[in-house]
């Protein structure tokens, strides 16, 4: 004799106990049910037909007793064991249909094929057969809803028989459908039946119960009649218990293709976002300002920083600045002499010293007037600040002894005060009420150093702006070059020391070179960073939260459709990752759409004159980050998804 493909032994199932009052629904249901059986377990209502088709199908698990499916203790799988029963050994058919609303037809139909790893091309040509044997050739795209109840049970039908549906267990198929739907039911399960699947039919109506070979009356948990009593098992050719126990052993532990669950995962996730696509832009908000306010900040940064660098390569590296200051508060403050300035330009390490003295004039020519910046320098000014003439040439050593009344414009002077794009040349500027001649002009250099006042200045002799124009012998300050780019600050300890020596020991001047300056600035510009940043971070864990808020809200919407994809045979991590692709999912569309808002608001930054640069490894940082937020705070909810229990799941409302 073969082995019984189910065999249940004095099972008992209790509900409640610890809050509510304990009832007891089994009490002590014995039973074996071959291959090819056609079974119906007929009962009134509330008699516990339904629990104990949660106990055969493994949704459920009794109080006590003991279950064998084809010789195995069910008490002994685990919950993969279980899922893998559920997907390959047994197929559902509900009083309530149990479609996946969102999915159509074919999905439907198709989802226990993709937790058993089938390949998609398969899934979809054995899905379309299934629908079309069953009559639903043109209904495949349809979804649930479009379907009426006779066509939504062959659908489930058709979704029992994808893996194969050995068993396929049917709790009151037609309780729900007219006459003539559920007659055309009652006649495929009769069809199965003489294909050698194994029916367990449920049923309170003792004419469908009719139609099966054995009848089994249950009435308060317990077998009252069974129409097999004493007789030996049918034993049909083909399913085999021994075979399905083989299987089981390997196929438990084998894996799906990840790859076609993912794919589902995502089509569903994008299905259901979009169905609900208000609420979800609304919780999204908080990823799309974070992800935005990273790549902004970050393109901000970069953007100022390549412009101080443009600075320093207009105006170069090996630049220092002498001054004098108070050395104490109480005593005037200290002044570097022209005499400093000679002994400072004997250094070996000082390749080129300027004095500047300057200030804002009114400059006149003709009948235009304005104020410019005017400052005396020296013949080092082209080569020391990296500034050529373009027109006419730069005043002379003789010029500077002399105090020679010549000026050399920048582009903006000549733009202002004369006509634009006319020959300055020879031109005769009223500057303080001193006449110079325009004997030279700068190249522009507003546009390469990001300073757009640059080019409004006017250069002439220090000697001729000191006694002519301003009446001090002494320099405001002093640039200085370096001779060496990579010695700056060598030179700068060795002015250091001279200074010091020429003022009695006294620290009464300053002395900077660019670096410092651009590191000052560097430093402004990373504080203004750190607050954006935390700006970010704050909206990204709000987002996380709006995030985890989404799924759970999703989790308890579809607690159901998570029981039925449990009853089709999902894994616990199936569920998990189903759920946990949906916040990545979810938060990459955050992450995107804040990508895009970052680049729109840069647009208008530079509509604005102000520097952005956007750079791929900070835009890639920012979707990273909005990746991690997703499955930071979506775990929680799916790991909960994947923790609920079968049964409740699905008779969740
Ligand atoms: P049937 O399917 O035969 O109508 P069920 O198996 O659904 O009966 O239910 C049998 C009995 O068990 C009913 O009295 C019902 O109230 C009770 N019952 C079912 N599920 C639960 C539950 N989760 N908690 C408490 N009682 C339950
Ligand atoms: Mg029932």
């Amino acid at each position: 004799m073969s082995v019984p493909l189910i065999e249940l032994n004095g099972i008992c199932k209790v509900y409640g106990g610890i809050d509510s009052p304990e009832v007891q629904v089994l009490r002590g249901v014995s039973l074996s049910i071959h291959p090819g059986e056609f079974v119906a377990i007929v009962g009134t209502s509330g008699s516990g037909k339904s629990t104990l088709m949660n106990i055969l199908g493994c949704l459920d698990r009794p109080s006590s007793g003991s279950y064998h499916f084809a010789g195995k203790n069910v008490a002994e799988l685990d919950s993969d064991e279980l899922a893998w029963l559920r997907r390959e050994a047994f197929g559902f058919v509900f009083q309530g249909y149990h479609l996946i609303p969102s999915g159509s037809a074919q999905e439907n139909v198709e989802m226990p094929a993709i937790y058993a790893g089938t390949a998609a091309a398969e899934r979809h040509a054995r899905a379309a057969a299934l629908l079309d044997r069953l009559g639903l050739a043109s209904r495949t795209g349809n979804r649930p809803h479009q379907l009426s109840g006779g066509q939504q049970q062959r659908v489930s039908i058709a979704r029992a028989l994808m893996n194969g549906g050995h068993i396929i267990l049917a709790d009151e198929p037609t309780g729900a459908l007219d006459s003539h739907s559920g007659a055309e039911v009652m006649n495929l399960l009769d069809e199965l039946a003489s294909q050698g699947h194994v029916i367990i039919l449920i049923t309170h109506d003792r004419e469908v119960a009719a139609r099966a070979a054995r009848v089994i009356e249950i009435r308060d948990g317990q077998i009252v009649s069974d129409s097999a009593a004493g007789q030996p098992p049918v034993v049909i050719q083909g399913l085999q218990a021994d075979d399905l126990r083989q299987r089981l052993n390997q196929g438990a532990v084998e894996r799906g293709a990840w790859k076609g669950e993912l794919v589902e995962a995502l089509q569903a996730a994008w299905r259901v976002m979009w169905i609900n696509r208000f609420r979800t832009a609304l919780t999204l908000l908080g990823i799309v300002i974070g992800v935005a306010s990273v790549v902004v900040m970050l393109a901000v940064g970069e953007g100022s920083k390549r412009q101080v660098m443009a600075q320093m390569a207009a105006f170069g590296s090996n630049i220092l600045y002498l001054s004098g200051r108070h050395a104490t508060l109480r005593e005037p403050g200290g002044i570097v002499s022209l005499d400093d300035v000679a002994a400072v330009a004997q250094l070996p390490q000082v390749e080129r010293i300027m004095p500047v003295i300057g200030g804002e004039l009114m400059v006149r020519h003709g009948n235009n007037n304005q104020q410019f910046y005017v400052g005396g320098n020296n013949i080092q000014f082209p080569h020391i600040l990296n500034w050529p003439v373009v027109a006419g040439s730069f005043f002379t050593e003789a010029d500077e002894r002399s105090g020679a009344a010549v000026a050399v414009i920048g582009q903006k002077v000549r733009d202002k005060l004369l006509a634009p794009g006319s020959d300055p040349i020879g031109q005769y500027l009223l500057i303080g009420n001193v006449p110079f001649q325009v004997i030279g002009m700068l190249a522009a250099k507003g546009a390469s150093s990001g300073d757009q006042d640059s080019d409004e200045r006017i250069v002439v002799p220090y000697t001729a702006a000191a006694i002519r124009l301003f009446g001090s012998h002494d320099p405001e300050y002093v640039i200085i070059a370096a001779a060496d780019s990579a010695r700056v600050s060598a030179t700068e300890a060795a002015i250091e020391r001279l200074m010091r020596q020429r003022h009695q020991g006294k620290a009464d001047f300053e002395l900077t070179n660019d670096a410092a300056l651009i590191q000052a600035e560097a430093r402004t510009q990373n504080s203004l960073s750190l607050m954006l940043g935390a700006i970010a971070a704050i909206s990204l864990l709000v987002g996380g939260i709006g995030v985890m808020n989404i799924m759970l809200m999703t989790v308890r919407e579809r607690t159901r459709e998570i029981g039925i994809r449990m009853a089709t045979g999902a894994r616990q991590r199936d569920i998990l990752r189903q759920f946990l692709s949906e916040a990545v999912m979810l938060s990459m569309v955050g992450g995107v759409t804040g990508i895009v808002l970052a680049l729109a608001i840069g647009g208008g930054l530079l509509l604005a004159d102000i520097a952005v640069a956007f750079a791929l490894p900070a835009i890639l940082g920012a979707f990273a980050c909005a990746v991690v937020t997703g499955v930071v705070f979506g775990f929680m909810p799916a790991r909960k998804a994947a923790r609920l229990d079968p049964v409740k799941a699905l008779t969740s409302e």
